[in-house]
């Protein structure tokens, strides 16, 4: 099978995490290079979220052009009193038109539950803004055999009513293979994509039909296109192989036809 293969126009989006400074912007001009030739024809959407001190000046430097850009995190509201927070009306202005939320960091590192990724879910709606929604189990719960239930909860509480596929993208980002050079096997990712799937499907209806589904974990050049090709599976989000262009891009060409 063709990685891309199915209607759903596939995303590979790049998490650089709390990793880049402007000496590093050159990095994300090579990928917009790229992608407006040679791989101007690729079957697939490429976004990279920066640290929200290099969006601006990313988002300016590259434009115009197909590459696209997303805020890492934000707040519920729009403007106030939360000192060292970032808004998504903020990310919007700044160039995002998407934001990641519910990073499995931000779970563990800020104690951000499913109502809170919930909120911050709608909060991007309301700016216009598409939200990645982050899900996957820790190791324990896999060999608990609590994988699929784990999954199938944070989905249901960590997605808003009304969401749409053009305002929601699920990461599917099993935890123990972020950053860790471990992967699930094709099987084990497709068992959960198409749990997923189902349930956007019973909440959402076409919608959910037509949502993107992305691998996040340890995605690398060589191990893209396999898991790529994996049923439901429409991109990647990654993470330290979106810093330097020439990996990412390797892995974007999964989607060469
Ligand atoms: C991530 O943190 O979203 C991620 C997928 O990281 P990595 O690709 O480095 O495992």
């Amino acid at each position: 099978m063709t990685a891309g293969a199915g209607k759903i126009r596939p995303l590979v989006a790049g998490n650089w995490k709390m990793n880049g400074l402007k000496a590093g912007l050159h990095e994300a001009l090579t990928v917009r290079d790229a992608l407006t030739a040679p791989l101007a024809n690729i079957a697939a959407d490429v976004m990279i979220a920066p640290p929200a001190t290099l969006l601006l000046a990313m988002a300016d430097a590259c434009h115009p052009g197909p590459l696209s850009f997303a805020g890492q995190d934000c707040h519920v509201n729009a403007s106030g009193a939360h000192t060292g927070d970032i808004s998504a009306e903020m990310l919007k202005e700044s160039g995002a038109t998407a934001v990641i939320v519910g990073h499995s960091e931000r779970r563990a590192d800020h104690g951000e539950t499913d109502r809170i990724v919930q909120s911050k879910a709608a909060a991007a709606r309301r700016a216009g803004l598409t939200a990645i929604i982050c899900l996957g189990e820790t190791i324990g719960e896999r060999n608990a055999g609590l994988a699929l239930s784990v999954v199938a909860r944070q989905l249901k509480n960590s997605v808003p009513d009304g969401a749409t596929a053009a305002d929601t993208v699920i990461a599917y980002e099993p935890v123990w293979a972020i950053g860790t050079g471990l992967t699930p096997s094709p099987a084990d990712v497709a068992e959960v994509h198409g749990l997923i799937r189902r349930d956007l499907i019973t909440r959402f209806g076409a919608e959910g039909a037509a949502m993107r589904l992305l691998y996040g974990g340890s995605v690398k050049p060589d191990n893209a296109r396999v898991l790529l090709t994996v049923d439901n599976v429409n991109g990647a989000l990654v993470g330290g192989a979106s810093l330097k262009a020439s990996d990412f891009l390797a892995i974007v060409r999964a989607y060469e036809s």
